[in-house]
């Protein structure tokens, strides 16, 4: 490594997605998305520990207990990671490189991954405050896509 502290490091490499097993809970998600009809979030909090995740789980990943209080979460957060994509996936370079996003709510203790737009990849750092950019109204369904991206506050 050379001197000073660096910002980022560039990483080349792939991912074999298809591999991965991924597992939904329900109930969660199915409230987180009830919530982004209506432009907002609703995450679930541990009564026990208070932390509150987004979308929630059915039980505390601390104390292991079961959990089931509906809490509002913000739509506006803090950049704790990012990963800007030059290529696709096959290797072809992008028009313009993504940046995807880990977000910290404003209210909650999990992250939530989403796209940042309209930013240059090289100025993106953590720490950096974000807020949701929702879909009009009238085009939202209920989904993860009535979240349009993430953009500066
Ligand atoms: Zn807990």
């Amino acid at each position: 490594m050379g001197e000073g502290k660096k910002d980022f490091r560039v990483v080349s490499g792939a991912w074999e997605l298809s591999g991965f097993n991924f597992r939904v809970e329900g109930r969660g998600m199915r409230l987180m998305m009830r919530g982004m009809k209506e432009g907002k979030f609703t995450g679930i909090r541990c009564g026990s520990c208070n932390m509150v995740y987004l979308p929630g789980p059915f039980y505390c990943r601390k104390c292991l207990v079961e959990i089931d209080e509906p809490v509002d979460v913000s739509d506006h957060g803090t950049i704790r990671s990012f990963t800007a994509t030059m290529s696709d996936i096959r290797g072809n370079p992008l028009a313009e490189p993504q940046i995807a996003l880990m977000v910290q709510l404003d209210g909650c203790d999990s992250w939530i991954m989403g796209v940042l737009r309209d930013v240059d990849w090289r100025e993106v750092r953590i720490g950096q405050r974000v807020k949701v950019r929702w879909k009009p109204p009238e085009e939202r369904t209920g989904s993860l896509q009535d979240m349009d991206c993430f953009e500066y506050e």
